[in-house]
């Protein structure tokens, strides 16, 4: 069982509350040019059907920033603008609509550039992101650390955050990310001891697909576990739908959010009398969009398979040719295997 959330402040994204114990948020970003309004909106509804609940886009220059207004006007979710650079395209954001920004106010520049991109965010109530990357953390603290450590991670947010309080802004989020599993980890712990500005954890540039999963899981298994952590973005070098079911698995795994669905399948052994992995593929592809919790089991015999199979919601356990179809504890019907998906979907549906 995953530890007693850390004591954070509650900040708002739009009408999504992060931290002070709400729900740990669900984000990703889009992965389309912000400039093309239609596809990004499109990307932003695949990503809110797969239960994204904040979505962060890159603005990269003008066009992108005032292309922001066009999306956000018919965007299903809250939106976080991603600067760096530039404080006008943070001015020009904010003046768009948009719910958070995400900046590293140490590359923003001079002092009362921060301060009027800070007045800007005062005067519309919305937060700001300390986004401290390892990939672009400052020179002088590479120099005085000699690579992106937890602590050179922390000072750079510390610094940041005491340029923000010293102008009296306090509507905070932290990010504390490096492609290293144990930088990050060590990095946002002690943050996560020394400060109550709510977190935004995950591993930056995890990877593919593949790589990227295990990266994530282990790296926000770890933090989520120790109860850090108020949002999460799994970050994949693939479509960012598939970042966001990620985070709800990882979230499911430890009992912190329950969202659609978990199979529980076996990895199957000589015993299995049917194309299990191939049967477990199909099941998981019909209910990937099923948002109802429920916990389908996909079992390839019945030495361990009705055992398992009964704990869940409903579930198959599978004999010669054919399949027992369990529901709530008790075996519903026998089932052909040529009909096993058919029924099991079917039943699933009806939960
Ligand atoms: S449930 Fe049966 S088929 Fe699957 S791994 Fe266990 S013994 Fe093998």
């Amino acid at each position: 069982m995953a530890a007693k959330r850390a004591k954070t402040k509650k900040i708002f994204v739009g009408s999504v509350p992060i931290g002070g114990g709400s729900p740990i948020a669900v984000q990703s970003m889009t992965k389309t040019d912000t400039r093309d309004i239609k596809a990004t909106l499109r990307q932003i509804r695949a990503l809110k059907r797969a239960g994204c609940e904040i979505v962060r886009l890159a603005v990269p220059d003008m066009e992108a920033a005032e292309a922001l207004g066009g999306i956000i006007r018919s965007c299903p979710l809250p939106v976080i603008a991603d600067i760096h650079f530039d404080w006008r395209l943070a001015l020009k954001a904010v003046s768009q609509g948009a719910s958070g920004l995400r900046i590293n106010p140490g590359n923003i520049g001079a002092k009362w550039k921060l301060a009027e991109v800070v007045t800007s965010l005062k005067d519309k109530g919305i937060p700001l992101r300390v986004g401290v990357n390892a990939g672009s953390l400052e020179k002088d603290l590479l120099r005085k650390y000699g690579h992106p450590s937890a602590q050179a991670l922390i000072e750079s947010a510390e610094r940041h955050i005491s340029m923000l309080e010293d102008m009296g802004f306090y509507n905070i989020k932290v990010s504390l990310k490096a492609s290293n599993v144990p930088s990050t980890v060590e990095a946002c712990r002690i943050f996560s001891k020394r400060h109550r500005h709510p977190l935004h954890v995950g591993v930056s540039e995890a990877g593919p697909l593949f790589s990227g999963l295990i990266k994530s899981s282990v790296g926000l298994g770890i933090l989520l576990s120790e109860g850090i952590g108020d949002t999460v973005r799994v970050s994949l070098t693939a479509n960012p739908v598939k970042e966001v079911r990620a985070a709800y698995q990882i979230l499911r795994s430890l009992n912190l959010r329950e969202r659609g669905v978990e199979i529980i399948s076996c990895p199957t052994c000589g015993r299995c009398g049917i194309n299990l992995i191939g049967l477990v593929a199909k099941v998981e592809k019909r209910l990937m969009h099923e948002k109802k919790p429920m916990t389908v089991a996909v079992m390839g015999c019945a030495v361990n398979g009705p055992g398992e199979a009964r704990e869940a919601d409903i579930g198959i356990a599978a004999a010669k040719g054919m399949g027992l179809l369990f529901k709530g504890g008790k075996v519903i019907k026998k089932v052909k295997e040529k009909d096993l998906l058919d029924e099991l979907i079917r039943e699933a549906e009806r939960l």
